[in-house]
């Protein structure tokens, strides 16, 4: 039986509620945190508790409890489920209260919603192998993008028009035609000098933590990086790009609105980051 955590009681996932008065619900007054689980461990879990409490802050939602308490809970629940590989996602709303823009006075306690799933593997071998593919669309979100909220309605449309084109992920172009980021990932290249490239973490994107991570590895590993915006056709013709996430971790882009990205083929640097970040912050050995 699987077991979700909500509002401080652990409770089959069948059985596990909110109130149709959650403002998570009404008004997407709310934020959320995707963690891999490897191993039975959380990955990179400290930058993902980081994100959430800045989340929180720039909505001004309290903590439901305090952060060693969720951290604690997080793996608490991974092991009652007795998952291996998988993700737990986390959510944490404003509170249930009755329908009104405005905050709740006096403030309502949070809502607290963790559920855990177990997944395959983050990138199949077909993946691994052969790259994925993404289309490109118009980048519609508000302009608060770095704030992790579940007001997703933009990315499920982007998503679903993926899907529909036989593409794993859409990535969001701004007015200038440059790349912002997926609908639930980074957006990084490679250039012919061998320059790992990707946006800038200001209010236009989400700052991934993976992405966090895999600049870092770049870093240790004497990787020339670039923190600037690309357009759609540098990434064309760009020899490498990829896509990263908690969920996929570094997975390569071959083919952008159908053309190939270089050769075609997944690149040495992507395999290269994707390795080290499995073996240093998952904690695989290889
Ligand atoms: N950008 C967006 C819009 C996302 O939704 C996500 C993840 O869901 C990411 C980037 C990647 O962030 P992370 O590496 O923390 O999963």
């Amino acid at each position: 039986m699987t077991l979700a955590f909500v509002n401080g009681r652990y409770l089959p996932l069948s059985q596990a509620r909110v109130s149709v008065e959650d403002r998570g619900f009404q008004f997407a007054d709310g934020v959320y945190e995707v963690v891999a689980i490897v191993g039975g461990r959380l990955v990179d879990v400290d930058g993902h508790m980081d994100r959430l409490a800045r989340s929180l802050g720039e909505l001004r939602i309290a903590w439901p409890m305090s952060r060693p308490a969720l951290s604690l809970i997080m793996g608490e629940l991974v092991r009652r489920n007795g998952v291996t590989t998988g993700l737990v996602y986390l959510q944490i709303t404003r509170g249930t209260a009755p329908r009104d823009f405005r905050f709740p006075v006096p403030p309502v306690r949070p809502t607290l919603v963790m559920t855990v799933r177990r997944v395959a593997r983050f990138g199949s071998p077909t993946q691994l192998a052969d790259g994925v593919a993404v289309i490109t669309i118009p980048d519609i979100r508000w302009l608060r993008r770095d704030i992790k909220s579940v007001s997703l309605l933009p990315q499920v449309l982007g998503k679903q028009q993926a899907v529909e084109a036989g593409a794993f992920e859409a990535w969001m172009t701004d007015a200038d035609g440059l790349v912002t980021e997926g609908c639930s990932s980074n957006a990084w290249i490679v250039t012919d000098a061998g320059v790992l490239v990707t946006r800038p973490a200001d209010h236009l994107i989400l700052d991934g933590v993976t992405r966090r991570s895999l600049l870092r590895i770049a870093g240790e590993l004497g990787v020339a990086t670039e923190i600037r915006p690309f357009s759609v056709a540098e990434a064309r013709s760009a020899p490498e790009a990829f896509l990263s996430s908690a969920t996929t971790f570094a997975l390569p882009v071959t083919r952008i609105d159908g053309q190939p990205v270089g050769t075609g083929r997944p690149g040495n640097l992507t395999r290269r980051l994707r390795q080290v970040y499995l073996e240093t912050v998952c904690g695989v050995r290889p």
